[in-house]
């Protein structure tokens, strides 16, 4: 990937890990999405589980020692903050890791994060690390993160302060939106209540976060009958996925955000409808994300450099 960008799925699991045979190809840990350019530290969407695979895969390759990092973080639900803790990197001085997340009505967002992390819940504190992890409160705001990234970060509907996130880096752009609810949600985040809107309504605010880029990861929770049982969960079916793809323009959807009680043989099913209605509708190539898939993006002017054909 000279000059490009891959993107790693560590995590892609809803609600909470989880295990066994009949999940063992798309994978059961919870939300973690690490992407990496080369000679740069790398951006991760969310602390779910499956950040302490990122952190194995860092040790593995002998870049855990003086690790930096940066964390785009959606919300303070379970499955996307229980991985923080188990990431080697962070247990040798000198590793820093900030992370960027939805400011909190409580207070400042490392203070809220360190009232799950402390006992008599954890047995230590976000401080008692060997690195330093620093906390940065968002809302609505564009920022530079890393040497050369620029974010945007969105409210989105879900149930509590919940973002989406807009990255561009290297000429290639990802949107990373892991909890988001269509329709009339009950208990909403500060992106609002839409009453009067129907389910497949796009917020203004999701399509300026999902215009054209080149991967949109976005929540596929549910089917549409789930979807009627649980639209108070703040989730949405895999059709209003392609449905966002399509009218924000988007390349490539990866599915995300599974509910644990899909199976590996359920999400073929779902990917395989969600392919047939983006055909249908005009939108772009969809995949569900599994655990351990890397997708690789060359930036467009290597790409206008090489192979003519
Ligand atoms: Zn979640
Ligand atoms: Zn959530």
């Amino acid at each position: 990937m000279p000059g490009g960008m891959k993107v790693t799925f560590h995590g892609v699991r809803g609600s909470t890990p989880c295990d066994g045979p009949q999940l063992a190809r798309y994978g059961g840990n919870t939300s973690c999405v690490a992407v990496e350019v080369p000679g740069q530290a790398p951006i991760v969407f969310d602390l779910g589980t499956g950040l302490r695979n990122f952190g194995l895969a860092l040790l593995e390759q002998e870049q855990a020692d003086d690790f930096h990092g940066t964390v785009l973080l959606s919300h303070l639900h379970w499955d996307h903050v229980q991985g923080l803790p188990f990431f080697g990197p962070l247990h040798r001085p000198g590793a820093t890791l900030d992370v960027y997340g939805p400011r909190q009505d409580e207070g400042p967002l490392g203070e809220v994060f360190a009232g799950m992390m402390q006992p008599p819940y954890f047995p230590i504190t976000p401080e008692q690390l060997e690195g330093t992890v620093q906390f940065h409160d968002v809302g609505d705001d564009d920022f530079p993160v890393s040497t050369t990234a620029k974010v945007r970060s969105r409210w989105i509907r879900h149930v509590g302060p919940t973002l989406g996130y807009r990255l561009e880096w290297q000429g290639i752009s990802i949107a990373y939106l892991s909890d988001h609810g269509q329709g009339c949600v009950g208990t909403m985040s500060r992106a609002g209540l839409a009453r009067d809107r129907t389910d497949d309504f796009v917020p203004t605010d999701v399509l300026d976060l999902c215009d054209g880029v080149d991967l949109l990861i976005h929540d596929a929770q549910h089917t549409p009958a789930e979807f009627e049982a649980k639209r108070h969960w703040g989730h949405c079916t895999v059709d209003y996925a392609v449905h966002v793809a399509k009218e924000a323009g988007v390349q490539k959807l990866a599915l995300f955000h599974h509910d644990p009680a899909h199976g590996d043989d359920q999400i073929d099913l779902l990917v395989q409808a969600a392919l047939d209605t983006s055909d249908r509708i005009g939108g772009g190539e969809v995949v569900a994300a599994s655990e351990g898939l890397a997708l690789e993006f060359a930036t467009p002017h290597a790409a206008e450099l090489g192979d003519p054909a």
